[in-house]
C-alpha cells in the first residue's frame, strides 16, 4: 500500500502491507486516525493493478469525491436497530471494488449492544468486507472485538519528521518558532500541531504567547484576563502547555529578555507540579499571575 501520506509510524506502515478484515486504529486526538482510516479504505476499494491506492482509478476518483458507495460510514452513537441495518449488506458483493469498507469512527462511544451486533460480523466475515474502527484507546472496546481485529496504534512522530512535514509551503506563513512550539505543544501529533498553529480548536499557542508577553510587559490586567480558568483541568493543562511553550521559545534562540524568560520559565515549571494537587482554581489563577509576574520583575531589577 502507498503509505507516503503517513508521517513517521514505520512499524505501523509495515502492517499495512498485509490485508486484514478488521482494524482498530487507536491514538489520541489529532494523531491521524481519520487519515489512516480513509487511507486503508481507499486502498481496499482501489481497483488499480499497481500500487494502491492509486488516486486515479474510477473507484479512487469516487472515493476522493466522497461518493464511493463501497465505503460506508456508520456513526458510533447509533442504536442497535440502525447498526443492524447499516451492516445488513455485508454478505452482498461490493458494487465495483473487490472490498466493501465499513468505517466507524470514535468508537469510544460505541455501546456494548452495538459492539455485540458488530461482533457477529467480525466472527464470520465474508472475504469482501473490511471493518475499520477508530478510538482513543482500544480498551474502550470489548475484548471479544479486540481479539478479532488488528490494532494499529498511532505514535507521536519524531521531531525531524514533524519539521519535514511543516516545511510544506502551506505552512510558510508561520515562523520556525511558531512551528516548533506547535510541535512541542502537541507532543508530536501532527493533527493537533496543525490545530495549535491554525488556532482551530483552542488556540493554545496564542494563549501561551499572550500570557507570556503580558507578564514580560507587566500588563497585569491582560495576564489576569487570560488566567481566568474555570476548572482545575483547564488550569493544569494551561500551565503544562505554558511550560512546554516557554521551553521552546527559549530554545528558539530569542536574544531579547533572556534572563527574564529564564526566570519566567522557572516560575512556570515550579507551578506545574503544585497545580496538580491544589483544587482552588480561583486562588491558583491569582497565584499563577503573581508568581510569573513576580519572577519577571525581580529578574528585571537584578
Ligand atoms: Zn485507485
Amino acid at each position: 500500500m502507498d503509505t507516503s501520506r503517513i508521517v513517521g509510524n514505520e512499524a505501523l506502515k509495515r502492517e499495512l502491507n498485509r490485508n486484514f478484515h478488521a482494524y482498530i486504529i487507536e491514538g489520541p486526538h489529532g494523531s491521524g486516525k481519520t487519515t489512516l482510516a480513509k487511507l486503508i479504505a481507499q486502498g481496499n476499494v482501489c481497483i488499480s493493478e499497481g500500487v494502491r491506492p492509486c488516486g486515479k482509478c474510477p473507484s479512487c476518483v469516487k472515493f476522493l469525491a466522497d461518493c464511493n458507495i463501497d465505503i460506508k460510514y456508520i456513526p458510533a452513537d447509533t442504536d442497535v436497530k440502525n447498526m443492524r441495518a447499516a451492516i445488513s449488506d455485508i454478505y452482498v458483493r461490493p458494487n465495483e471494488s473487490e472490498k466493501r469498507c465499513y468505517i466507524i469512527e470514535d468508537c469510544d462511544d460505541l455501546s456494548v449492544q452495538c459492539q455485540n451486533v458488530l461482533l457477529k460480523s467480525l466472527e464470520e466475515p465474508p472475504q469482501f468486507s473490511v471493518f475499520i474502527l477508530t478510538c482513543t484507546s482500544k480498551e474502550k472496546l470489548l475484548e471479544t472485538i479486540r481479539s478479532r481485529c488488528v490494532v494499529l496504534t498511532l505514535a507521536p512522530v519524531r521531531n525531524e519528521d514533524a519539521e519535514k512535514f511543516f516545511a510544506q509551503s502551506r505552512f510558510d506563513k508561520y515562523s520556525p518558532q511558531q512551528k516548533q512550539a506547535a510541535i512541542n505543544l502537541s507532543e508530536g501529533f501532527l493533527g493537533k500541531a496543525i490545530e495549535v498553529l491554525e488556532g482551530a480548536s483552542y488556540g493554545v499557542y496564542n494563549l501561551c504567547e499572550s500570557f507570556t508577553n503580558a507578564c514580560l510587559d507587566g500588563a497585569v490586567g491582560e495576564a489576569v484576563k487570560i488566567a481566568s480558568f474555570k476548572t482545575r483541568e483547564e488550569l493544569q493543562s494551561f500551565v503544562r502547555n505554558l511550560s512546554v511553550y516557554i521551553a521552546a521559545r527559549m530554545r528558539s534562540g530569542e536574544k531579547k529578555d533572556v534572563h527574564r524568560l529564564f526566570a519566567f520559565s522557572e516560575a512556570v515549571n515550579s507551578l506545574v507540579k503544585q497545580v496538580e494537587f491544589n483544587v482552588n482554581v480561583k486562588l491558583w489563577n491569582v497565584v499563577l499571575v503573581m508568581r510569573c509576574m513576580g519572577a519577571v520583575s525581580l529578574s528585571k531589577r537584578g
